[in-house]
C-alpha cells in the first residue's frame, strides 16, 4: 500500500556541472562531475517520500549496475519498488545533464529499459494503484502505459496527476481523464500553441489548457513562480527568493510536494505555496534526488517567507 503512486521512469543522471552551457558544436571543460539517481518518475517519488506520505514506484531498469544503486537508492529513500521490473535485455535509462553555473541545464535522455514499461507492467501493479489516494505519471515511459495507468486510476476514482515531460503530442481524449495537469513553461507553450513567458500568458494559457479536458491545470515558471487555472478561478504565486545554483528537479520537485499537500486535503493555494517551495529549496542544491527538501525544511521556508513578507499573493480573476 502506498499513499501515491507514481508510474515512470528512473535513469541514472550523469551530471557535469560547466561554467557556461556549450552552445552548438561547442566543448566545454566540466569543472565538477556526479553520477546521481534520477528519472522523473523516481524524483517524483522520492519528493513524495521525502515529505512523509508513502510512495511506490510502478517501472522499469536493466539488470545492471545502474539498476541495482536505482532500486537501493528508492528503497533507501522508502520508496515501495515492488513494481519496478528488472528488464533482461535493455540498459537502465540514462540521462546526461550538463548544469550551468547560473542554475540553467539542458539534458538529454536515453530511455533504456523505461521504454519497455509496458502496459501490461502497469495492469500488474492494478490493484497497488487502485488502493492509492494518488497517481502521478510523466512522459518519460510510452504514451500506451501512461494511458493505462491513468485509466485505472480514473476507473477507481484516484485522483490523477500528470505531467506531461517530455513533451509529446497527446491523444485528444487523454486531458480528460487527468484531475491535475501541472507543466512547465516549454511544454504549456508546446501544448496551447501560445507564448508562455510572464504568470499573465500563462494565466490565459492556463485557461485554454483548461479547455482540452482537464480538471485543473498548473503551470510552473521557474524563478517566476506558478499559476493555477481551473474552474475556481486562476491565481499566479511567485517564487521564493532563493540562490539557486541547479534547477535539476526543481519541477519534480513541485509536482511530489503539491500532489502530498492535495493527499492530505490542502487546498489549491497552499499545494501551490508547498510546491513552490519545494522547488525553491531544490534549486538550491545540486543532484535530483539528493537535492528533494524534507517536510521540515519547506515549513521552514514558508514560515520564514511569511515573517519576512518574501512572498506576497497576487491573485486574479479568470474571468
Ligand atoms: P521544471 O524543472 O519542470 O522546468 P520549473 O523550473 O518551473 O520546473 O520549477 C518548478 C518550480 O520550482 C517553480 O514553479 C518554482 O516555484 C521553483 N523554482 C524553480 N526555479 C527557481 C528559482 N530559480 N528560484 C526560486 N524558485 C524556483
Amino acid at each position: 500500500m502506498a499513499d501515491i503512486v507514481v508510474v515512470g521512469s528512473l535513469n541514472m543522471d550523469l551530471v557535469a556541472k560547466v561554467k557556461r552551457l556549450p552552445s552548438y558544436g561547442e566543448t566545454v571543460i566540466a569543472h565538477h562531475f556526479q553520477m546521481a539517481p534520477g528519472g522523473k518518475g523516481a524524483n517524483q517519488a522520492v519528493a513524495v517520500r521525502r515529505l512523509g506520505a508513502t510512495a511506490g514506484m510502478v517501472g522499469r531498469v536493466g539488470m545492471d549496475s545502474y539498476g541495482e544503486i536505482l532500486l537501493s537508492s528508492l528503497t533507501t529513500s522508502g520508496v515501495n519498488v515492488s513494481y519496478v521490473a528488472k528488464d533482461s535485455d535493455l540498459p537502465t535509462g540514462t540521462a546526461l545533464i550538463t548544469v550551468g553555473d547560473n542554475g540553467e541545464n539542458t539534458i538529454t535522455v536515453f530511455p533504456g529499459a523505461n521504454g519497455r514499461c509496458l502496459p501490461d507492467d502497469v495492469k500488474a501493479a492494478g490493484s497497488f494503484i487502485s488502493k492509492a489516494k494518488a497517481l502521478i505519471v510523466q512522459l518519460e515511459i510510452p504514451l500506451e502505459t501512461v494511458q493505462t495507468a491513468l485509466r485505472i486510476a480514473r476507473e477507481n476514482a484516484i485522483m490523477t496527476v500528470f505531467n506531461p515531460a517530455p513533451f509529446r503530442r497527446l491523444p485528444e481524449d487523454l486531458l480528460s481523464i487527468v484531475d491535475y495537469l501541472i507543466l512547465n513553461e516549454v511544454e504549456a507553450s508546446a501544448l496551447c500553441g501560445c507564448p508562455v513567458d510572464q504568470p499573465h500568458t500563462a494565466i490565459e494559457a492556463g485557461k485554454r489548457i483548461l479547455d482540452m479536458g482537464p480538471g485543473r491545470v498548473v503551470l510552473t515558471l521557474g524563478e517566476k513562480g506558478a499559476v493555477f487555472a481551473g474552474p475556481e478561478g486562476g491565481f499566479h504565486v511567485p517564487a521564493f527568493r532563493v540562490k539557486a545554483i541547479d534547477s535539476t528537479a526543481a519541477g519534480d520537485a513541485f509536482i511530489g510536494a503539491f500532489t502530498v499537500a492535495l493527499v492530505e486535503g490542502m487546498g489549491v493555494e497552499e499545494g501551490l505555496r508547498y510546491g513552490c517551495a519545494s522547488g525553491a529549496i531544490a534549486t538550491t542544491r545540486m543532484g535530483a534526488q539528493t537535492s528533494l527538501p524534507t517536510r521540515d525544511e519547506i515549513k521552514e521556508l514558508l514560515g520564514f517567507s511569511k515573517l519576512r513578507r518574501f512572498q506576497s499573493y497576487d491573485l486574479e480573476g479568470l474571468a
